[in-house]
């Protein structure tokens, strides 16, 4: 069942999306080499409490920080630790959810510590520009796999693998919700995006192969070749004639 938002529901979402952005700033503007991943979800626990908001992921399925936060060859699903320290040259993939008022918002974003390699700035950009296009392309009767196949399409001509086993997802009421939205797929196939329905879009790519491995902690997902991995992620509402970021800073 594909739950369809009314324009207060949105209205709710959207200062989710405003507290949600606004923790994912707050977080690249205090990462540093040295700081622990455990420090900079606590930067993320505190905008969000301090806003109003709850912090989507913790507890959920019993996951034990207020946000996801993967390094370099870890695509998504990193555990906050104390004994995981972010170094200059490292790739940070932050994701966060944000629920207020009875909605969750949701968004990830991947940013570089000081300098990254010329190979690694291009995953980065090709991941969020493949988000961006997909997003644009958001509208009513479009279909699912006409998005879908609009990343794997720009990310792979790129040389760069498009992650299979995760995907995006409906959002609002519950923090994963029906469609499920894949990064691969066939264009005219697929469920067509109506008014009202709100998706997380989240192009997980990396810059080998699409294969990946969990680690024994039951979260960590990381690539299986060791490339390093992006994540760019926004929750968008679907409008009469296009699409709203919902997750886009106020
Ligand atoms: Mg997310
Ligand atoms: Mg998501």
């Amino acid at each position: 069942m594909i739950s369809i938002k009314s324009s207060s529901d949105l209205e709710r979402m959207r200062r989710a999306g405003i507290i949600n952005a606004g923790a994912l700033e707050a977080a690249k503007r205090a990462v540093h080499p040295g700081m622990s991943t455990k420090e900079l979800d606590r930067v993320i626990h505190s905008f969000i409490t301090s806003h109003g908001g709850k912090p989507s992921f913790l507890g959920y399925n019993g996951f034990p920080g207020s946000s996801c936060i993967s390094l370099n060859d870890t695509v998504i699903h990193g555990i906050p630790s104390a004994d995981l320290k972010i170094r200059e040259g490292d790739i940070v993939s932050v994701d966060v959810g944000t629920y207020l008022d009875g909605f969750h918002a949701d968004s990830a974003t991947t940013f570089p510590v000081g300098e990254i390699s010329g190979e690694a700035k291009r995953l980065l950009d090709s991941t969020s520009e493949s988000l961006m296009l997909a997003i644009g392309m958001a509208a009513p009767g479009v279909r699912l796999g006409d998005i879908s196949h609009a990343i794997q399409e720009y990310n792979e001509s790129r040389g760069f693998g498009v992650v299979r086993e995760y995907v995006g997802h409906g959002v609002g009421r519950n923090l994963h919700e029906e469609p499920e939205v894949p990064n691969f797929g066939k264009p005219g196939h697929g469920l067509r995006l109506m008014p009202g329905m709100t998706i997380a879009i989240e192009p997980m790519i990396t810059g080998g192969g699409f294969a990946v491995r969990q680690l024994g902690d039951g979260w960590t997902v990381k690539t299986r070749d060791g490339s390093l991995a992006a994540h760019f992620e926004h929750t968008i509402a679907i409008t009469k004639d296009g699409s709203v970021i919902l997750t886009r800073p106020e």
